[in-house]
This record gives structure tokens, C-alpha cells and sequence, in this order.
């Protein structure tokens, strides 16, 4: 079912989903059911699964020489996917990015999610390479998630990229499309970045998932700056419960988002204890949560990274 169904379904009430990692190259997937299985209790709506691009690895042969090696670490959204749905009956969500596909690519991508009756999809640019300071589009590829909007639209209308193509089944997925409320670190102001994300709502996006914040005023800010600007489709905050002191600098450098000074002070106060710092961020995340809810979320979408623990306290208290 399409995520945008399940929240009108909802008729108001806020619903519960979360965000998982393909397993490391290796791992048994058994290891990711065992983190879903805990949250199934609370009846999530969907479960996205997020895509992460090559990697090129520099490895040294015995002679001495160089060579950079591509690898993918967590293969796998397709088959996780349909995995997710076959075991828990649950709607699984793949995020697709740009960086890394040909549309070509793309399309085939879109077909197998098709046949296997994976219902959404979320549009992404996708991170840059590791080797790279800025996303660059791949030859042959989509350059921004609008652009993957149009590929996937057009072939919910039957376009496919072969023009000639007698006989195309029209695929229909729904489109969600990230948002952020602290700004994308790209964009110059957050009215420019208010006019891309617009862009993609124009082009067929149907709903949005925010990027991580620990402020809620900067969603409900982020929210008010849509409607005034004709966005009216869900809004979906995302929420990570802070698990370590050292992810009050790792999440705000590499999410480009500021971390409130009252959660800094509650971490500080118990530094180096980490249970208890883990104790903070879950009580700092069940209060976003519940706030959110009573603010009219339309579901609150949690960024588990494949391990359900402080996860499950948090919505134990809210849902
Ligand atoms: P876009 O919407 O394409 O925007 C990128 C930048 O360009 C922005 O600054 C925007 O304002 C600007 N822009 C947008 N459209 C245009 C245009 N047509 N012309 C000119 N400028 C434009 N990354 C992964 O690699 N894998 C994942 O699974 C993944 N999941 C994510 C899930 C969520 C909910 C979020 C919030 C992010 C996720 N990301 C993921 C990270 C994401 O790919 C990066 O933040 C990326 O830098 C931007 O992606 P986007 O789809 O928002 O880009």
C-alpha cells in the first residue's frame, strides 16, 4: 500500500514507521529481522531501506602498486525490500538515489521494485562519494531527485526510456522526497532550498521525509514555511535517538543540523557513563515525540541504523 494511503487510512492518527541499513556485505540478514522483529508490536506502517552507492578502496598489491579497488558495502535495498514484506507483511520503502545509476539503470530498477509489488519509493540525489566534496552526477544518470521524479513519473504514465517500446505497463509508485528543516548544506538560503523542495512536490512528489532534528521548533518552523509556500503534502519528521556524547558532533557535522545546548548540557553532565547518555537521548527523543504527536505529525519516522533497542523505548512511551 502506498505510504500516502496509509496516512489518509490514518484519518488524523499519528503513525509509527522507521528507517533500516542493508546489512554489511557478508552479513546475514537474519541479523537485520532480529532488529526489525522488537518494533513489529508497535504496528509500523512501512520500514524504508536506505541505498548506499560504491566506495572505491585503495589496496596495496605486494609489488607495491596502488590500485583503487570499487565495492559496494551494503548491497542489497532491492532484495532487503522484498525480504522485509515476504517475512513481517509490512510495506518496505527503497530509497533510490541518482549518484551511481544510469537512467537505464534506474529503469530496470524500477521495473524489479515493480514486479515485486513495492508500492513507493523514495526519490533521493543520493550522497557524494566518499572521495568526493560534492555530489557529482553520474555519466549517463539523473542529477537531482527531481529529476528521478520525472523518470519515475514518466513511467507511471508508461514512458519507459526506450521510446519505441510497444505495450508499457504503467508502474504506480508513490514518491516521497526528503526535506530540511535546517536547510540542505547546499543550498544558499532556506528559500532556495524552499523552491527546490517545491520543485519536487510540483513535478509529483507526495510526500516528505525530513532530515534528523533535535529542535522541534525547527519542524514545526520547517512545516509553516511549506504551507505558506503551497506544500501541502505530509510533512514526515525524521527522529534518531542520540546514543553516544560523540554524536552531538558527528550528527551535527555530518547532517549539517544544530544540536540544542539544553541536550549538550544534559549529555555533559553525565559524560563518560554511557548508559546514561543513552537514557538522556532516549528521554530527550520519547519528548520530540510526544510533542510531534500532539502537534499533528503525520507519522514519526525513526533513523533505527538497523538496531531497534533505544528505538523501542521510545515509542513504548509514545504509541
Ligand atoms: P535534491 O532534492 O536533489 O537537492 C540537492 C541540492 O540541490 C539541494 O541543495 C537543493 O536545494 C538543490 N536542488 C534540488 N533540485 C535542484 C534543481 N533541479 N536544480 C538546482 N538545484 C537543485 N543518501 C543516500 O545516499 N542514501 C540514502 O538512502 C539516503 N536516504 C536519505 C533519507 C532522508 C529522509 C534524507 C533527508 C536524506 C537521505 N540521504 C540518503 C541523503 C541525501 O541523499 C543527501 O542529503 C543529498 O545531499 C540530497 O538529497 P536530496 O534528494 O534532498 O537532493
Amino acid at each position: 500500500m502506498k505510504v500516502i494511503d496509509h496516512i489518509s487510512q490514518a484519518n488524523g492518527k499519528t503513525l509509527f514507521s522507521f528507517e533500516i541499513l542493508p546489512p554489511k556485505k557478508g552479513e546475514d540478514i537474519n541479523t537485520l529481522f532480529e532488529a526489525i522483529n522488537p518494533l513489529m508490536e508497535f504496528d509500523p506502517a512501512f520500514i524504508d531501506v536506505t541505498y548506499h552507492r560504491e566506495e572505491y578502496i585503495q589496496r596495496t598489491l605486494k609489488s607495491g602498486e596502488i590500485i583503487s579497488h570499487k565495492t559496494r558495502k551494503r548491497p542489497g535495498t532491492v532484495g532487503i525490500c522484498a525480504a522485509v514484506m515476504n517475512k513481517f507483511g509490512i510495506d518496505a520503502v527503497p530509497h533510490l538515489i541518482c549518484g551511481g545509476f544510469t537512467k537505464d539503470d534506474t529503469e530496470n530498477a524500477l521495473i524489479d521494485l515493480g514486479f515485486l509489488g513495492i508500492d513507493n519509493v523514495l526519490a533521493l540525489q543520493g550522497d557524494a562519494l566518499k572521495t568526493e566534496s560534492q555530489f557529482v552526477p553520474y555519466p549517463g544518470g539523473n542529477s537531482y531527485a527531481s529529476d528521478l521524479i520525472i523518470q519515475i513519473n514518466n513511467m507511471n504514465e508508461g514512458k519507459y526510456l526506450d521510446e519505441d517500446l510497444g505495450n508499457t505497463a504503467k508502474t504506480n509508485f508513490c514518491i516521497g522526497v526528503a526535506g530540511y528543516p535546517e536547510k540542505h548544506f547546499e543550498s544558499i538560503d532556506v528559500d532556495d532550498d524552499l523552491k527546490w523542495l517545491k520543485n519536487k512536490v510540483d513535478l509529483g512528489a507526495e510526500y516528505i521525509v525530513t532530515q534528523m532534528f533535535f529542535d522541534n521548533k525547527k519542524y514545526f518552523d520547517f512545516v509553516d514555511r511549506c504551507r505558506q509556500n503551497g506544500i501541502t503534502i505530509p510533512i514526515i519528521p525524521g527522529l534518531k535517538p542520540l546514543a553516544t556524547e560523540r554524536q552531538l558532533d558527528v550528527l551535527s557535522s555530518v547532517f549539517h543540523i544544530e544540536m540544542p545546548q539544553e541536550l549538550i548540557t544534559e549529555v555533559r553532565k553525565v559524560s563518560g557513563d554511557k548508559e546514561a547518555i543513552k537514557q538522556v537521548g532516549v528521554e530527550w527523543a520519547i519528548q520530540q515525540s510526544k510533542e510531534l504527536k500532539d502537534g499533528g505529525a503525520p507519522c514519526l519516522h525513526y533513523y533505527t541504523m538497523s538496531k531497534s533497542g533505544l528505538t523501542k523505548r521510545i515509542v513504548k512511551e509514545v504509541f
